[in-house]
């Protein structure tokens, strides 16, 4: 077993050796600009490009034409709400997102209330989820698009996104989902799920960073945008630039694997995650489960360990790789706003510690992991009077900490 071992499988996945394999070519000989309409090299990078519109839209359902490629989940979001946005101000100002979005949502959000829009922010349930009717009792006459993450990257939970992609299209609204956790890991049908817009990225699937794609689709109903980026009119006018071509062919080969994988993959994440939740809670007690047990993605777990730092967690499990609620935001020592949304207190959000179980986790790392979350949680406790009382049954929310002034 090599050290440090990674379970941060949802702040990135290393390149699936299949997909380096496939884009290596496109670095040396098949270096053409997909756009050269004059030559072989450019033919070729062209042809290679279809071919990963192809196989990204296989996994979700789409048409390759549906599939607009950007340098990753960020820039699709970006397009997608500002491009929707600008594209149909006329019919009205009024979005819908949740809290416990992405920070790309939310600051692309953020951005547009800056140039008049309004934006209403649902609440999840405490288990990260939002519901149809939350959803139904925000939307507004002048609401013009509703934008939900679908697995989120903290403490994966499921939205029913199908639910609420039905409503949005009984009601005329479009329906975006930040698909950047869910592609590739549970079964994802644009058509059936009712998504107008949808984003994925190569990192998060085995595939290589700074490529992602944003799905637009184009009928029933024919969704148009303003492009955010001008100039050569590329991606059918909707993102301007010469392609990522080695970046989109390991992108298509990454969908192509997790499309073929998906079923057995998900049955070894899931057995790993319960191995380690296993070994952990039978030997710690006072650790809290963060997210929804029935709707969530199989490689995720949060967990809080009360009386415990995260920070101070982490710190002492050097050789394990994971993070203290969201990797984007734990620069700062904010409890992550995913948690806050949740209803997590702060002690509780700021002992949580996020586990990711993927392709490349063996059952050894996940014993070993296990075994040092579980001696360094020991530890720290050990110097902890609150936990302490807690043990003898002292209800610590309870306390008066004035007493004796
Ligand atoms: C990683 C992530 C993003 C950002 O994706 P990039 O491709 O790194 O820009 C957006 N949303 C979610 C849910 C993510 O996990």
């Amino acid at each position: 077993m090599k050290l440090p071992v990674y379970m941060d499988y949802q702040a990135t996945t290393p390149v699936d050796p299949r997909v380096l394999d496939a884009m290596l070519p496109f670095f040396r000989e098949e270096f053409g600009n997909a756009a050269s309409r004059s030559h072989p090299f450019g033919w070729k990078a062209e042809e290679a490009v279809e071919k990963a519109r192809a196989q990204i839209a296989a996994l979700i359902g789409a048409s390759p034409k549906e599939i607009v490629f950007t340098s990753g989940s960020t820039e699709a979001i970006n397009l997608a709400l500002k491009g929707v946005a600008e594209m149909y101000a006329e019919r009205g100002k009024h979005l819908i997102t949740s809290e416990a979005e992405h920070k790309a949502v939310l600051d692309t959000c953020k951005r547009l209330e800056k140039l008049g829009y309004e934006v209403t922010y649902v609440a999840p349930d405490r288990t990260g989820r939002v519901s149809r009717e939350q959803v139904a009792g925000a939307l507004r006459p002048d609401t013009i698009l509703v934008a939900l993450i679908w697995a989120n990257n903290e403490v994966g939970t499921l939205n029913p996104i199908r639910e609420i992609g039905e409503l949005c299209h009984q009601k005329g609204v479009l329906f975006f989902t930040d698909g950047t956790q869910a592609v590739g890991k549970i079964p994802v049908d644009v058509e059936a799920d009712h998504v107008d817009l949808l984003c994925l990225s190569g990192h998060k699937i085995y595939g290589p960073k700074g490529i992602g794609c944003l799905y637009v689709r184009r009928k029933s109903p024919r969704v148009r945008l303003v492009a955010q980026m001008d100039g050569g009119g590329h991606e059918r006018g909707m993102r301007s630039g010469t392609l990522n071509v080695p970046g989109i062919v390991g992108l298509g080969k990454a969908c192509e694997i997790c499309q073929q994988e998906m079923a057995s993959e998900t049955r070894r994440s899931k057995e790993l995650r319960s191995r380690f939740k296993e070994r952990v809670l039978s030997e710690l007690d006072f650790v809290a489960f963060n997210g929804n047990k029935e709707h969530h993605l199989p490689g995720n777990l949060n967990l809080s360990f009360s009386f415990v730092e995260g920070e101070s967690l982490i710190m002492g499990i050097s050789d394990v790789a994971v993070s203290s609620g969201s990797a984007c935001t734990s620069a700062s020592l904010e409890p992550s706003h995913v948690l806050r949304s949740m209803g997590v207190g702060d002690d509780l959000a700021h002992s949580s510690i996020r586990f990711g179980f993927g392709r490349f986790t063996t059952p050894e790392e996940v014993d070993w992991a296990a075994d040092q979350v579980i001696a360094a949680v020991k530890r720290l406790r050990a110097m902890s009077p609150l936990y302490e009382m807690a043990q003898e049954g002292i209800d610590i929310a309870s306390v008066n900490w004035q007493a004796g002034h």
